[in-house]
């Protein structure tokens, strides 16, 4: 496993801190008066990230999963708040309809998320069905020439913006799951901002209801009854976004605490000097690092299910029922990969939140405003501990593959 980048990848990765450093100061401001960014999509256009892991194809830049996890990386030291804006637009958004698209559908949709025209979001979660959420109950009708979809579904990150997103729903006669593209601006669909957030002030979410919404036949994505398996292939690119976005959190966490302690005298000496105040550095050293690896590592396993999968599809004809049957190299890459994704999210999202709360403990009373950066990072790594799985869950998803399904406990 190689994790280093070449030059062209790194070329990118500093254009990708060029547009960091130019929206810190608006991200800032944005956050203390709990705004949209709306300089993000245009800023980030102007570089080619809001398609940066996608085929040149549909008009993306085509970079690896590594170069893209590196580039959260670099946008997760301005906050998951940025960060989560391009988990749910690319990892859940435009992975998605790259990986189980027809061609067709990736032909109408993709080309104008990949500028920043259009906008995507990943509805799954129901107030009743969680982290469950085979228990969901949004249904859809086939009437003939359309299916009709009926539901609710709320906080959808991007909701209050996307014009394509992906949802998903049962038949009302089959009980079946599938999954479907809609566009926001059909009718029959109400969203509402949903506010009093603790944190990711930048982003906002959604609760979206489906009141009869008319989904055309052509947006069904794959097959009937492919709608589970579809998002929670989507969640490994979802969690490992979250990963790479902690990484960063945790250097922004490493920076500030470092040039805190270094300036700051009680007791006679700088802070840095303190053996207590050292071991809250090493720990968000020791965080960060673990991260990083484990991150890199399971974005090389998602590396390896891409390409087969794109190998398989150039094969064979029907490839979305083909991958589904007992495929077992599919199965073994597709399930390192969640194995791996699963790992690096559990570990450094609750390593962040760690990181910093050890980071605003050093700053005192300092690190108490809302101002501070270490105080958004205390609350926006929050939500990462319970978004793209919550981590219990993720913990029962680990130990179940290890003990076999048998033992499944969620
Ligand atoms: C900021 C934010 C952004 C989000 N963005 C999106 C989005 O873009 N799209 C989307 O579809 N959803 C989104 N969500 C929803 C998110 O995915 C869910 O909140 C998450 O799956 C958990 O579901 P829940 O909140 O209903 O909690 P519950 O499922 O009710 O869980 C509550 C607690 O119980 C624990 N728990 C649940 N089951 C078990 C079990 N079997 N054993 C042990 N413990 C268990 C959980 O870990 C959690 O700690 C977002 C949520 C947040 C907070």
């Amino acid at each position: 496993m190689n994790f280093n980048t070449t030059n062209d990848q790194d070329e990118f990765i500093s254009k990708v801190d060029t547009v960091c450093k130019t929206l810190r100061s608006f991200e800032e401001a944005c956050y203390i008066e709990e705004k949209l960014n709306e300089k993000l999509v245009p800023e980030f256009s102007k570089i080619g990230m809001l398609g940066c892991p996608i085929s040149k194809e549909y008009g993306g830049l085509g970079y690896d999963i590594l170069t893209y996890c590196k580039s959260l990386e670099r946008i997760g030291e301005e906050g998951n708040s940025m960060r989560t804006f391009f988990s749910v637009h690319t990892s859940i958004g435009q992975m998605l309809l790259q990986g189980w698209a027809n061609q067709e559908q990736k032909k109408e949709f993709l080309p104008a998320t990949t500028n920043g025209k259009s906008i995507m979001a990943f509805a799954l979660t129901e107030p009743q069905a969680g982290s469950d959420p085979s228990a969901m109950t949004s249904e859809y009708e086939d009437v003939g020439d359309c299916y009709l979809l009926t539901g609710k579904k709320h906080w959808i990150g991007n909701g209050t913006i996307a014009n394509i997103i992906t949802t998903y729903a049962r038949d009302k006669t089959t009980g079946k799951i599938s999954a479907f593209i809609v566009d926001m601006d059909s009718s029959g669909i109400r969203k509402k901002e949903m506010k009093n957030k603790m944190g990711l002030l930048t982003i906002k979410n959604a609760e979206i209801n489906f009141e009869g919404c008319r989904i055309p036949k052509q947006n069904l994505l794959a097959n009937v009854g492919q709608g589970l398996n579809i998002a929670f292939s989507a969640l490994i690119d979802g969690r490992l976004s979250v990963a790479a976005g902690s990484i960063g959190v945790m250097k922004d966490c490493l920076n500030e605490t470092l040039r805190h302690a270094m300036s700051r005298t009680q007791h006679g000496s700088l802070l840095a000097k303190k053996q207590l105040i050292q071991q809250h550095i090493s720990s968000i050293v020791i965080g960060m690092e673990s991260s990083k690896w484990l991150t890199y590592r399971a974005a090389f396993a998602r590396q390896k299910l891409h390409d087969y999968v794109e190998q398989f599809k150039l094969e064979q004809e029907g490839w979305q029922s083909e991958l589904n049957r007992s495929n077992s190299t599919y199965s073994q890459l597709r399930t390192d990969a969640d194995r791996l994704t699963t790992i690096a999210k559990f570990h450094a999202t609750n390593m962040a939140f760690d990181c910093a709360t050890r980071s605003l403990q050093v700053f005192g009373s300092f690190g108490y405003q809302k101002t501070s950066r270490v105080a958004k990072h205390f609350l926006d790594s929050r939500a990462t501990m319970i978004y793209e799985g919550a981590n219990e869950v993720l913990e029962l998803k680990i130990a179940s593959e290890v003990l076999g399904d048998s033992f499944k406990a969620y």
